[in-house]
């Protein structure tokens, strides 16, 4: 039982560094509101800018986020 644990940890603990390393390579992801298409449609058939990504289409990942604020926590530590 303690094997399967370990195991179950040990996949998700590989699969969130694989996650980070994608992040920290590319830190652009599509933004996850307008899927890329940088607007929205509105219920009368306009076209309206997506407020979440200001009209790119991209945002940048959680991933991403997480390793800046961790960077930052780490120089306001070593200071
Ligand atoms: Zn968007």
């Amino acid at each position: 039982m303690t094997t399967i644990v370990l195991l179950a940890s040990l996949i998700a603990l590989g699969y969130t560094a694989c996650y980070l390393a994608v992040c920290a390579a590319s830190p652009w992801g599509r933004c996850r509101r307008c899927h890329g298409r940088r607007y929205h449609r509105t219920v009368i058939g306009t076209r309206r800018d997506c407020r979440r990504c200001d009209g790119t289409g991209i945002q940048v990942r959680l991933g991403r986020r997480l390793i800046n604020y961790i960077r930052a926590e780490y120089r306001a530590g070593h200071q």
